[in-house]
């Protein structure tokens, strides 16, 4: 756990979608017509309501965000944000994963929100080196603070263990 300004910013092992969070971040893909991982998951507990708005956004590039209701989730919003494919590391992979923080944190800012939990944006499928990429979530996040002094607590959701661990270590040497 880490405190800055008035922002608690801490990593957990849970299902990201049972999260009590004004906004749960999801890691979709362009089309963001769902997927499988923690897009599947969060399509699933949200309901078909949530397919039916995700049609009326036409998409999402890579690194951008867009921000829906959460439906049948506790959560209020779900933002969608499309992470890079991992293709060796020379095609702005991370430039792309930095920009998926910052603009999710800027739609979460627009709509309010004070409290907001991120998968491991690209840890999955698409196979972004994990030390690397939470590196990037945890200084993005941080860096990010000072223009969005309304946010109180950020959660990284970790999927097991190995991940939890990552974040804890990115967050103790801060
Ligand atoms: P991407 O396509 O961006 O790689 P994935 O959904 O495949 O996205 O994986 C992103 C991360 O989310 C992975 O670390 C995966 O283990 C994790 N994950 C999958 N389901 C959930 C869930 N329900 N809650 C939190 N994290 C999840």
């Amino acid at each position: 756990m880490l405190s800055i300004e008035n922002c608690r910013i801490e990593a957990q092992v849970v299902d990201i979608t049972t999260l009590h969070v004004d906004a749960i971040v999801n890691a979709a893909n362009t089309s963001l017509l769902g997927g499988g991982g923690v897009d599947g998951a969060i399509h699933r507990a949200a309901g078909p309501e949530l397919l039916r708005e995700c049609e009326t956004l036409h998409g999402c590039p890579t690194g951008d965000a867009k921000i829906t209701a959460g439906y049948r989730l506790p959560a209020k919003h779900v933002i969608h944000t499309v992470g890079p494919v991992w293709n060796g590391g020379a095609r702005d992979e991370a430039l792309l994963l930095a920009s998926c923080y910052r603009r999710s944190l800027e739609c979460a800012r627009e709509a309010g929100v004070k409290s907001i939990a991120f998968p491991a944006i690209s840890c999955g499928v698409y196979r972004f080196p994990p030390d690397e990429a939470v590196k990037i979530a945890v200084q993005t996040v941080i860096d990010a603070l000072s223009a969005y002094p309304s946010l109180e607590r950020v959660v990284f959701a970790c999927f097991d263990e190995a991940m939890l661990a990552r974040y804890e270590r990115e967050l103790s040497s801060h």
